[in-house]
């Protein structure tokens, strides 16, 4: 350990005025970065360049700043300025799974590059931003609590709340994801970059990725992706000598000829929420078998061939998601929402992978890896392409027709702030209103045996049935007419898995008093606005 610090050391005084280099280049490649020297690390460069401004984006659940680097030719500091140059802003953001490392590692010779290195081109139509330390809190908490091939020591997956990050974008409970939301809202980045490690499947490629999978997203966004977005892209980083596949597993895990799948297609996952908003969303997945300099350097290039695409797409992906805020405005009330879904081909891939053995599991084995069955997959020395149908598109196989617009009945405050976190637009009828509505008839409220990211998910059965009924003022009014509109029926539809009556806002109402019969689901639906004064919703008191 001596000698490995001595020779860190040595390195950065052999570099002299020369650009700093992360923690990964200096130990070539051996050892992660800590909180503390990734917040060095962007501070050095910043000092040295024209380019970069560093701000915080939310404060951990531990206390610890989060780091938001902007990088732009007009050094903008804040969204407004960002608005004034005219160019869009592109997001990058590693370690929200801080076990999974290489990300932000990539993020920091990305950030040095782009600023005092060969990469300046790359803000000539953009303003980049990258938060390369997301899970500030669990970064710290180093231990072999990885088995990726390599670096030894990594943080963990959870944040400082024992909540995963990438399964809090409905419920935002969590500090740094409510921090992300409000960077959505403004400084609107067209483009989000999550960086990920995958221990799943074994192949070949390095990089896997995918784009929002969520039936309820818009179509033309994820035709844009698959069409046009990730073949350039993969092509140009097969040109730098990498290869990469779609995200995905083999659908049965002892048969890699069934299919290669994505199944993680709930609005609670990161990519699946960006979509919603209607913003093109990128899930970067490395390969946990591929050595972490390779996937350090891999995972750079694919970054680096993001930008380098979107900076020369910039105009075209702005004119893309505006028209589609306008489509969901203008008209996603008049489609169904669905909840729930089957996986079929979204299309064929090749799948560079390997000869397989059947093996039998081991104890250990099973209690590091719940999912595995008695037998796995080992890969042999032979390697061999798997051409598979990818099953990566939710056909809908329930849906339901969508209102004009949401009634919440006062009493809900915790909801009515997530709505407006989100950024979904609420008013607050200043009269009583007495018509025609949808209410919930509740056939059944029943609990899951688990809990999961510390809530007891709640299902409610029933039906939307018309009924005349008198709300009262200090009711909130949600409509559909707005960008935000795809957001809206996940958090109020009864049959979302990623309701608020899911993770259990509702709970109040749903189950009456001193009884177990069902009580009110306590959202209604109208077919048109409500003809009564409302004041829009700025915040609520606490
Ligand atoms: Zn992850």
């Amino acid at each position: 350990m001596v000698q490995a610090g001595f020779l860190g050391v040595l390195l950065v005084l052999l570099a002299g005025a020369e650009a700093p280099r992360p923690v990964v280049e200096v130990t070539n490649f051996s050892r992660t970065s800590t909180y503390g020297e990734v917040v060095d690390f962007v501070q050095a460069v910043a000092r040295g360049s024209e380019v970069v401004a560093v701000t915080t984006l939310a404060t951990s659940a531990e206390g610890r700043p989060v780091p938001l680097v902007i990088l732009s030719q007009e050094r903008v500091r804040t969204p407004e300025e960002r608005r004034a140059t005219g160019k869009p802003a592109v997001l990058v953001m590693a370690n929200i799974h801080a076990g999974e490392v290489e990300g932000k590692e990539a993020c920091q010779m990305l950030i040095r590059d782009v600023a005092l290195g060969p990469l300046g081109y790359l803000l000539e139509h953009q303003v980049v931003l990258v938060v390369p330390i997301f899970n500030a809190d669990g970064n710290d908490k180093f231990g072999a609590n990885r088995h990726d091939n390599g670096p030894e020591l990594a943080g963990v997956r959870h944040n400082g709340q024992f909540l995963d990050l990438n399964r809090d974008y409905t419920k935002l409970e969590s500090p740094e994801v409510r921090g992300l939301v409000r960077l959505f809202a403004s400084w609107d980045p067209v483009v989000v970059v999550d960086m990920h490690t995958t221990n799943g499947s074994y192949h070949r490629e390095p990089v896997t990725y995918t784009t929002g999978i969520n039936p309820n997203g818009a179509r033309a966004l994820s035709d844009y992706m698959w069409g046009t977005f990730f073949p350039k892209v993969a092509s140009a980083l097969e040109r730098e000598g990498w290869s990469s596949v779609p995200y995905g597993n083999f659908a049965d895990p002892l048969e890699p000829s069934t299919g290669w799948e994505n199944d993680a297609v709930e609005v609670r996952y990161g990519s699946n929420y960006v979509a919603l908003r209607n913003r093109l969303a990128i899930l970067d997945e490395n390969y946990a078998y591929a050595d972490f300099k390779t996937r350090v350097l891999a995972s750079y290039a694919f970054v680096r061939e993001i930008l380098h695409f979107t900076n020369e797409r910039a105009t075209e992906l702005a004119a893309l998601v505006q028209r589609v805020d306008g489509e969901t405005r203008d008209g996603y009330r008049g489609e169904r929402f669905v909840s729930s879904w089957q996986l079929e081909p979204l299309m064929e891939v090749t799948v560079r992978s390997f000869e397989f053995e059947k093996k039998p599991t081991t104890p250990e084995e099973r209690a590091r890896l719940p999912w595995l069955g008695p037998f796995r997959l080992e890969p042999t020395s032979t390697q061999r392409d798997y051409r598979l149908p990818y099953l990566a598109r939710a056909t809908p196989t329930t849906t339901v027709p969508l209102p004009a617009g949401y009634l919440l009945l006062p009493g809900f405050r915790e909801a009515v702030e997530v709505l407006l976190a989100h950024g979904v637009g609420v008013e607050r009828l200043g009269e009583p209103f007495s018509g025609r509505v949808e209410r919930l008839a509740m056939e059944a409220v029943e609990t899951a045996r688990n809990i999961v990211q510390g809530h007891v998910a709640v299902t409610v059965k029933g039906e939307w049935v018309a009924a005349e009924e008198q709300v009262p003022a200090g009711s909130l009014f949600v409509d559909m007419r707005q960008p935000l509109a795809r957001l809206v029926p996940v958090l109020l539809e009864p049959s979302s898995s990623d309701g608020l009556a899911s993770w259990g806002f509702f709970n109040r109402a749903l189950v009456r008093q001193w009884s177990r019969e069902p009580g009110i689901y306590p959202v209604l639906r109208v077919s048109s606005r409500p003809a009564v004064a409302m004041e829009v919703l700025q915040g609520v008191e606490r």
